[in-house]
């Protein structure tokens, strides 16, 4: 790795050589080659994350194009995975960057997580949140959730310690919730923007920073408000509470 070619992230303050060999050494794990994935790759890489995996078993449609920026119409029909893999590969000479080209189930999950320092929530649809949350909440490992519909986004970071919350305390799994994904509402791409880069700038926090705490931002694009409500554990929940299962 080069460091000149970080040369003006290494003059702010509190940055080092050192730091930057860190981010590079961290092994990063992305559910998720879509709206959301697309910012958050393209700041993971531009900060030195080196080591990255990305799942997703979709492939490119039309309909991704006006988004999912890192596609063009020569890769459709193809796998998401690979051709993000392709394009960062060929764009950054330091990265190792692998394609894993499909859905991801509980037990890849297991599998994965052992060689994985952060893991990257940017997938569509609360069957993989959850499972990603029970898997990394029983492997403390941190987890930074990202999601958006229409001009909504929240991005939702947990480090598992003790009497820190997880997404199923502020998401439990009996609520009706809506599958309310851009497939039947929409989204507007800037919120995806918002979201991905958010989630970029707290795995450096995470990774610069041991005191990060989990935390939970919405965005509205709509009265273009951005609220950070507080964070509780549930005593009561099935995942990290008093009666987990
Ligand atoms: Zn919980």
């Amino acid at each position: 790795m080069n460091l000149d070619f970080f040369e003006k992230q290494l003059l702010i303050d509190n940055f080092s050589e050192k730091l930057q060999k860190k981010i590079f050494d961290t092994n990063c794990l992305v559910i998720g080659g879509g709206g959301i994935a697309h910012p958050l790759l393209t700041y993971l890489v531009s900060t030195g994350f080196g080591n990255i995996s990305i799942a997703d078993g979709d492939k490119v449609e039309l309909s991704n194009l006006h988004r999912q920026y890192h596609f063009n119409a020569s890769d459709l029909n193809k796998r998401k995975a690979e051709v993000l893999k392709e394009k960062f590969k060929n764009e950054y000479e330091f990265i190792d960057i692998k394609s894993i080209n499909k859905f991801l189930e509980e037990k890849d999950l297991f599998e994965l997580i052992e060689h994985h320092d952060l893991i990257f929530d940017a997938s569509d649809n609360f069957q993989t949140r959850y499972i990603s949350n029970d898997v990394c909440h029983e492997h403390k490992k941190p987890l930074i959730s990202g999601a958006a519909e229409g001009m909504l986004g929240i991005v939702a970071a947990f480090n598992f310690k003790e009497d820190s919350p997880c997404y199923e305390c502020l998401f439990p799994r009996n609520y009706d919730l809506n599958e309310n994904t851009c497939q039947n509402s929409g989204i507007t791409p800037s919120v995806l923007g918002i979201i991905g880069s958010f989630m970029a700038s707290i795995a450096l926090k995470i990774i610069a920073d041991n005191a990060f705490r989990s935390s939970v931002m919405r965005i509205n694009l709509s009265d273009l408000s951005i609220s950070q409500p507080k964070l509780k554990k549930d005593v009561s929940c099935k995942i990290c509470g008093e009666n987990k299962g």
